[in-house]
C-alpha cells in the first residue's frame, strides 16, 4: 500500500494567490512566496491563453491573455496566475 505517496501537494489559498499575482505584476523578477519569503519562487512556464484554447500547451512570450505558472522550491507550492492585461484600461475598439 503506497499510502501517502501520492499526497496532494499543498496549494496557495486564494488570498495568497492574489498576493503572488500582485507581486508578479509589480516585479516579475522578484516574487516572494507568502510562506517562505523572497528568492524561492521560480516562474516555471508561461501559457498563452489563446493558444491554450486552440489545443496546444506552449511556452510563449506573454502578449495578451496568459497564465504564469509559479513554483516555490521551499514549500513546493505551485500557483497558476491568470493574467489579462486587457483588463487594464484602454479598451481598443474592434476593427470595423
Ligand atoms: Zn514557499
Amino acid at each position: 500500500m503506497e499510502k501517502g505517496k501520492r499526497e496532494k501537494l499543498p496549494e496557495y489559498s486564494t488570498s495568497e494567490g492574489m498576493e503572488l499575482a500582485l507581486a508578479y505584476l509589480s516585479d516579475p523578477s522578484d516574487v516572494a512566496c507568502p510562506h517562505c519569503g523572497p528568492n524561492t519562487m521560480e516562474v516555471v512556464a508561461y501559457l498563452d491563453g489563446e493558444r491554450l484554447r486552440s489545443g496546444g500547451v506552449v511556452g510563449s512570450a506573454p502578449k495578451s491573455e496568459y497564465t504564469v505558472v509559479l513554483f516555490c522550491h521551499a514549500c513546493h507550492r505551485g500557483a497558476a496566475l491568470e493574467l489579462s492585461p486587457a483588463h487594464q484600461h484602454s479598451p481598443s475598439p474592434p476593427p470595423a
